[in-house]
């Protein structure tokens, strides 16, 4: 057996679990590393901790007093953890966090030292930001970018580092990053949503967003891996034939979760504990060594921090059990692949879940307003909320047939449709007093005990409604959360604000009550956007037939579906929602579809290679055995050996066959490389890159993953997939 392969599974099989010791009550650890509010009343003067709280509440500055008496509490804090280093942690347009560490310590001019840590420190840090994707916001030449204090999400400690979460700009303002768009979109859906909440109870003040997400992943022996260079540089398997026993059985879903990957979960939960991160859940997922966590839901920027944070420090303790997680949307050819789902509601600062539906009439029309407004705001923007989530990786998924399809569709259930079905039928203009009664006791009144055996849960929806939250089902496993949040949030947020206007108008121009005005805006908002509701197989080719005749949008590649967001109506309403700029928008089209480009490019390399150095290598040598074999036979049984040796004649064949196509298939791709490499312009490149390179890895992969059946297991030089696939 090809050397390194046999180390590696022998290495796995004899791999002894790290066993994890829990420490303690998990209500007990939870959020020991975090600078929270708890830890804030110890630590700082009362004047300091209502800057903070007032902060965070309601977005005031912190003035230069306040902030140095708080980064010194961290620092104290700090430093009674045993932490010797302080970052400003960010989330730039890479899709990972980035972290530049700094030593607490500073010398005295006496020789001696000290620890040292001022607000100014605190607030603001000037990172060499040079080499951070900028979509040409930031010349090198200009290279300062800076980033700032985010205190609306707390400071933590992991290691022995201080993280300070941060916002991250160009020296002239822009965001380079994902956080800061998120935060303004917050504060838009706040005002907005705020101001509809008036109509219903004039005490609301303040409208959060929150966002609970599900983080599927894989788990794969790191020795297993070390033997895919695939898997290593581009985290996916660029060939690699199906075991033979993959996911038929059903088996893996919900089953008992290895003893390996329990105490890897275990682990890795006590981190979360430690960081705040609220995990509750875990399970096995659909495919083999595919698995969930899943947390309490939280305000939408701390969650979206604590899913970037969670997806890094995944990493570090699976390489303390020796795993690798793999968090790409499709590792592995012909079983599932990962996603992300966003769980997403709203909330009045009185406590209210505006999509969960109440006890009162008035309070379930109230529920209907954000419901109907929501559904309206995907319609709208279906193929921008497409585009938010379109990387190379979740091409994968997307539109195969096991993840949503790449069409935008919402899913409410039997018993909203057939509420939302009354509501249209509802008079147009005022409403007598009969209409009135019946309305709210029959329709509006009803709701809450439909909703109660709402239970059937299209799972093919990208979109759809569950109960007391909308769950957004397309996000990649690998993405951050902050692009979709930021672009719901701000859809909804314009669609509130236009609802307002109207039903304004109504009131005050034309004299309506206000419930008469909200059932008529309503009802046309319902008929206007009934095209985006779904209720069935979202993977059949019907749906597609179907939504291409509603007008829907059907963007199955990233060059494609990213196009949107340099739409004139795109930019347009990130200006006018005060998100973000047109350089702003443009620039991140620019980073996102370079991203798409460098992937592609990547994976045509890395599989180019393989294909050269390690396979068609290892074919030739089989072939040359079996030829070595025909030539015996021929010495031994003369003219007979062509029967004898059918089997060998026709093997050396089929060999050359593959080789052949994997030669001619990687001169071509690489031609196709450089042909679009040639192209100045992004758009065209990354076309060129989607059309007439990326097919070519398919092409490739086809030979491979024929040879990997023909040639002698003993001499395979890859781990293959029925090895990496099930944890001993
Ligand atoms: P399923 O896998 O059936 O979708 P889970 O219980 O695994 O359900 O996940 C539900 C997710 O929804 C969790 O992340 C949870 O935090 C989140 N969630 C629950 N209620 C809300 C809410 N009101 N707003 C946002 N997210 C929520
Ligand atoms: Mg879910």
């Amino acid at each position: 057996m090809a050397i390194l392969r046999f180390h590696a599974l022998k290495e796995s099989i004899t791999y002894k679990p790290n066993t994890f010791i829990e420490k303690g009550k998990r209500s007990e650890l939870f959020g020991t590393n975090v600078f929270n509010e708890n830890t804030m009343r110890q630590y700082l003067t009362k004047d300091a901790f209502k800057g903070v709280k007032s902060a965070i509440e309601e977005g005031k500055k912190i003035n230069r007093n306040v902030a140095d008496q708080v980064a010194s509490s961290m620092k104290d804090w700090a430093l009674s953890k045993g932490v010797t280093h302080y970052t400003h942690w960010f989330q730039p347009l890479t899709g990972t966090t980035a972290e530049k560490h700094d030593a607490f310590f500073e010398t005295l001019e006496d020789g001696g030292a000290i620890e040292k840590f001022g607000g100014s420190q605190l607030v603001q840090q000037e990172p060499d930001a040079s080499s951070f994707p900028s979509g040409g916001i930031r010349n090198t030449f200009e290279a300062r970018g800076y980033t700032a204090w985010d205190p609306s999400s707390p400071a933590f400690i992991y290691e022995t580092t201080l993280c300070i979460p941060t916002i991250f700009v160009a020296y002239t303002g822009e965001a380079l990053d994902y956080k800061t768009p998120l935060l303004r979109a917050l504060n838009t859906i706040d005002v907005a949503a705020t101001d509809v909440c008036k109509y219903f109870d004039k005490n609301v003040k303040k409208v959060t967003s929150f966002m609970g997400w599900e983080q599927e992943y894989f788990l794969v022996d790191k020795n297993l891996v070390a033997c895919r260079p695939d898997i290593t540089l581009t985290g996916r398997t660029l060939l690699g034939h199906s075991s033979a026993k993959g996911q038929q059985l059903d088996d893996h879903y919900f089953g008992s979760i290895p003893n390996r990957a329990l105490n890897f979960m275990r682990d890795l939960e006590n981190q979360c504990m430690l960081l705040g991160i609220p995990a509750k859940t875990r399970h096995n997922e659909v495919a083999p060594n595919q698995f969930e966590i899943a947390p309490i839901h939280e305000e939408a920027n701390l969650a979206v921090d604590h899913n970037s944070l969670l997806m890094d420090v995944m990493g570090r303790v699976a390489s303390r059990h020796n795993f690798k997680v793999l968090l790409h949307e499709k590792p592995f050819a012909n079983i599932n692949g990962s996603g992300k789902h966003n769980n997403w509601s709203l909330s009045t600062d009185t406590g209210i879940n505006l999509l969960k539906p109440g006890k009162t009439p008035m309070s379930n029309l109230q529920f209907l307003t954000f419901f109907v407004n929501t559904i309206k705001a995907v319609y709208e923007n279906e193929e921008l909320l497409r585009a938010s989530i379109a990387s190379a990786s979740n091409d994968h998924r997307l539109g195969s047939t096991e993840a949503p399809p790449a069409i935008i569709s919402v899913f409410i259930g039997a018993q909203l449709t057939k509420v939302l079905e009354e509501l249209e039928g509802v008079t147009k203009g005022k409403l007598s007093p009969e209409e009135k009664t019946d309305l709210k006791l029959n329709v509006v009144g009803k709701i809450p005990d439909v909703l109660l055996d709402n239970t059937d849960r299209n799972r093919t929806s990208p979109f759809a409604f569950t109960g007391n939250k909308f769950e957004f089902r397309a996000v990649g496993s690998l993405e951050n959360c902050g692009n979709p949040m930021t672009v719901l949030n701000t859809i909804v947020a314009k669609q509130l604000k236009e609802f307002k206007k109207e039903v304004d108008v109504l009131v005050d121009d034309k004299n309506f009550k206000k419930d008469e005005a909200i059932f008529n805006v309503l009802r046309e908002y319902i008929k206007a956007s009934k095209d985006i509701l779904f209720e069935g197989n979202g993977y059949s080719e019907a749906w597609e037939k179907e939504a291409k005749k509603r007008g829907l949008s059907n963007n199955k590649n990233t060059p494609e579906a990213l196009k949107v967001k340099v739409h004139k109506s795109t930019i347009n309403l990130f200006e006018e929602m005060g998100v973000m700029s047109k350089i702003e928008a443009e620039a991140r089209y620019e980073v996102e579809i370079e991203s798409y480009i460098k992937h592609i490019q990547i994976e045509s390399r890395v599989l180019g290679d393989i294909a050269r150095n390690n396979i068609v290598p290892t074919a030739v040598k089989y072939q040359n055995i079996l030829i070595d074999n025909v030539k015996g036979l021929k010495d031994i049984f003369d003219k007979e050996y062509t029967n004898l040796a059918k089997e060998q004649l026709n093997l050396i064949k089929a060999i050359s066959q593959h080789i052949d196509g994997i030669n001619s298939n990687v001169t071509k791709m690489i031609e196709e490389r450089k042909k679009a490499n040639l192209l100045t312009d992004v758009t065209k490149k990354a076309e060129a890159y989607c059309q007439n390179v990326k097919p070519f890895l398919e092409d490739i992969r086809y030979h491979c993953d024929k040879l990997e059946l023909l040639v002698d297991d003993e001499l395979w030089p890859l781990t293959k997939y029925r090895e990496l696939l099930f944890i001993r």
